[in-house]
C-alpha cells in the first residue's frame, strides 16, 4: 500500500494470471519508483514460478494466493477445501500470506467465492479477501481486465458496481484525472501483468485479448460457442 498524501491511499494489486517473468519486471519498476504492492499467484504452472515468486518478495512486495480451487476442483467443495489449505500453506513457505483473492475462471460454471459461505478467512489466519473485505462505494476500483481500463464489461465475474461514476479508457485519461485532482481518495487498482515492453509480445497479447472478449460475449449467448470457449481455455491451461 502507498499513501502519497494524507488520507489518500492507493492498494496496487497485480494478478499474476500468466506470463509470470512479465510480473517479476513490473515488482522491479515499482521497487525503484518506491511503491509497495500486492502479487496474487496462482497454482497453475504460467503463475507459480518459484523463481518469481523469491525476487518479488525479496523486493519488499506482499504475497497473495490468487485461488481457484473450486473450479479445479469442479465443484466438490470438499476437495476445494482440502487443496485450498494445501496451495496457502505451499505459497506460505514463500511469503506468510494474509489476503487471497479469487480467479474469475470466466469459464467455469464455479464461483470460486463460495468457499466462503461455510468457512471465515480467519479461519485460515487471513485477513482480507478483496471481493468480499472491501466496501466498493468507498473504494475506487480500477481494473485492466479486459486489456483495457473499460475492459470490464467483458469479465463475467470480476464485475463490482460503484457510485463514483469514472470510466477510463487509456492511461492517460488517470493521469489527467489524477493532475486535475478528480481521482477518488482510496482506491483499490488492479493491473493484470500481461504487460510488457517488448512490442511483439505486445501485439500477440492484444489481438489474443481482443479476439477472447468477443468470443466471451458470443458465449454469453451461444451454447455452441461457449463450449469450444470453454475447450480452448482447458487445452490453454493444460486441464
Ligand atoms: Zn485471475
Amino acid at each position: 500500500m502507498t499513501t502519497p498524501a494524507e488520507g489518500k491511499a492507493v492498494v496496487m494489486r497485480h494478478d499474476v494470471d500468466e506470463k509470470a517473468f512479465n510480473a517479476l519486471k513490473m515488482a522491479q519498476l515499482e521497487h525503484e519508483l518506491g511503491i509497495r504492492a500486492t502479487y496474487f499467484f496462482r497454482i497453475v504452472k504460467q503463475s507459480n514460478v518459484p523463481e518469481v515468486i523469491r525476487g518479488i518478495a525479496a523486493l519488499g512486495h506482499e504475497i497473495g494466493y490468487h485461488y481457484e480451487d473450486l473450479a479445479l476442483a469442479e465443484g466438490d467443495l470438499e476437495k476445494a477445501m482440502a487443496s485450498f489449505e494445501k496451495n496457502l500453506a505451499y505459497f506460505r513457505e514463500y511469503y506468510p500470506v494474509r489476503s487471497v483473492c479469487m480467479h474469475g475462471s470466466s469459464t467455469s460454471k464455479f464461483d470460486n467465492r463460495l468457499l466462503w459461505e461455510t468457512r471465515k478467512l480467519s479461519d485460515f489466519g487471513l485477513v482480507g479477501e478483496p471481493y468480499l473485505s472491501v466496501d466498493f462505494n468507498k473504494v475506487f476500483y480500477l481494473t485492466d481486465t479486459g486489456y483495457a481500463w473499460d475492459g470490464g464489461k467483458f469479465a463475467t465475474r470480476d464485475i463490482v458496481t460503484n457510485s463514483f461514476g469514472l470510466q477510463f479508457h487509456t492511461t492517460q485519461q488517470i493521469v489527467a484525472c489524477i493532475e486535475a485532482g478528480r481521482f477518488p481518495e482510496k482506491s483499490l487498482i488492479l493491473a493484470h501483468t500481461l504487460w510488457t515492453d517488448s512490442l511483439i509480445q505486445w501485439s500477440m497479447l492484444h489481438l489474443r485479448e481482443f479476439l477472447r472478449n468477443n468470443f466471451k460475449l458470443l458465449a454469453q449467448n451461444n451454447k455452441g460457442a461457449e463450449k469450444i470457449y470453454g475447450r480452448m481455455v482447458k487445452m490453454y491451461w493444460g486441464k
